[in-house]
């Protein structure tokens, strides 16, 4: 079931822009600016509007699109950003998410649109021109302009209407999903897009590749309006998960027993796992992780606590990576390093490891485990450690996620 389903991902039903080759669209065109930031520091105002397809477009009632979305997204990222310093050394350093947008009525001068539901005749010839039909797409951010000397860009972020011509082709949508659970489906995904103004490339924090529930990731925008995941946690949670810092409220799991039945033994026995438990699942909450077993992957047969898994709280930093780079081109005349062309920009994401110890309900074991956690994103790796203190892989997950086969 599990497999069906990312096999579909994989065809890419669905995408969140990726391949629309010639626009910027974040993720797309790994070289020179197409990743930068549509603005830095210089850029101290936006120009923004919002339009919006009232008769296809259906948001949760009682909202309203600048208050309740764009600006909540705009706090979001700035707070997200909020740990980049100016760089003494280097002044002009770029940095990102510092502007304030300025909403008024669209004109061709307005350098990001808004657009629920709505694309122009001129954005559609362009999907026509490069073969790819606008049906295909959830939400795009694409920039269709950038002046390689001020390093600012223009464009526009789309999310697509829940009806008419231009509804998504794929049935494995929820009905109205931008107005059920009070929109927190549009918010999120709208975060998505949003980062990518703001430089952020598709990640995967993740031990893996596809880490669905992480907000930059690839998939993300699709796996939140899927009807599998209706009533996931990384769904109806109700505020949009941090990207640099771990999210400490994160409550999921994966299934994360696989096929390989010498390696599930294994785990079986140092987690004291039943045999009719083919999944994992975890509850993270602070330093306590409680650890949960189902029959299958979608944990439809009911899950049951087997344990918990306590932190000891003395983290090992493990890995700092930056994920948003900027690419300068030779034209510019607004950041001056000494040298190099590509910058990190932003505050780092700090990976953390900690000894732990996993505790079965009937309290008849308690076992030794190393657990790293890496930050955007529930998704936690762990090894056992044996009597003799050796280690050995024990599982990496975070929910749900397209496993590697
Ligand atoms: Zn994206």
């Amino acid at each position: 079931m599990t497999r069906k389903f990312f096999a579909a991902v994989a065809l890419g039903l669905l995408t969140s822009g990726t391949a629309l080759a010639g626009w910027n669209s974040g993720g797309g065109e790994l070289f020179k600016d197409g990743l930068n930031p549509w603005f830095i520091q210089n850029t101290k105002t936006v120009s923004a509007c919002i339009e919006v397809d009232t008769d296809h477009f259906h948001y949760a009632d009682g909202t309203d699109l600048k208050r309740d979305y764009i600006d909540k997204v705009l706090a979001y990222w700035k707070g997200q950003f909020a740990g980049q310093r100016v760089n003494s050394e280097f002044p002009t350093w770029p940095r990102t998410a510092t502007q304030r947008f300025e909403f008024g009525p669209c004109t061709d001068e307005t350098e990001v649109r808004f657009q629920f539901g709505v694309l122009s005749p001129a954005q559609l010839k362009q999907f026509d021109r490069r073969g790819q039909d606008p049906r295909d797409f959830l939400s795009l951010a694409v920039r269709t302009d950038y002046d390689r000397v001020s390093l600012r860009g223009k464009g526009f972020v789309y999310i697509a209407p829940d009806s008419g011509p231009l509804k998504p082709y794929s049935s494995d949508i929820i009905d109205r999903p931008w107005s059920a659970n009070g929109g927190i489906r549009l918010v999120k995904v709208l975060a998505h897009e949003v980062g990518h103004i703001f430089g952020v490339a598709h990640t995967s924090s993740g031990p893996d590749d596809g880490a669905l529930d992480e907000l930059m990731s690839a998939q993300y925008p699709e796996a939140i309006v899927r009807k599998r995941f209706a009533d996931d946690s990384f769904i109806v949670r109700p505020d949009i998960p941090p990207f640099f810092t771990e999210d400490l409220e994160a409550t999921s799991g994966s299934c994360v027993i696989g096929d390989d039945v010498h390696f599930s033994q294994r785990v079986r026995q140092f987690l004291v796992l039943p045999p009719e438990f083919n999944c994992i699942w975890f509850k993270r909450k602070d330093g306590i992780i409680d650890v949960f077993g189902s029959k299958y992957a979608d944990g439809s047969a009911g899950r049951q606590r087997l344990g918990t898994i306590t932190l000891n709280d003395q983290k090992a930093y493990i890995r700092a990576e930056n994920p948003i780079h900027m690419w300068l081109p030779p034209e510019q005349t607004i950041v001056h390093v000494p040298e190099g062309y590509v910058l990190n920009v932003g505050p780092d994401r700090v990976a953390w490891s900690d000894l732990a110890t996993y505790e079965d309900v009937s309290h008849s074991v308690r076992r030794s485990v190393h657990v790293t956690v890496f930050p955007g994103t529930q998704s936690i790796s762990a090894e056992g450690i044996t009597d003799s203190g050796r280690l050995f892989y024990l599982f990496e997950t975070s929910m749900p996620k397209a496993r590697k086969h």
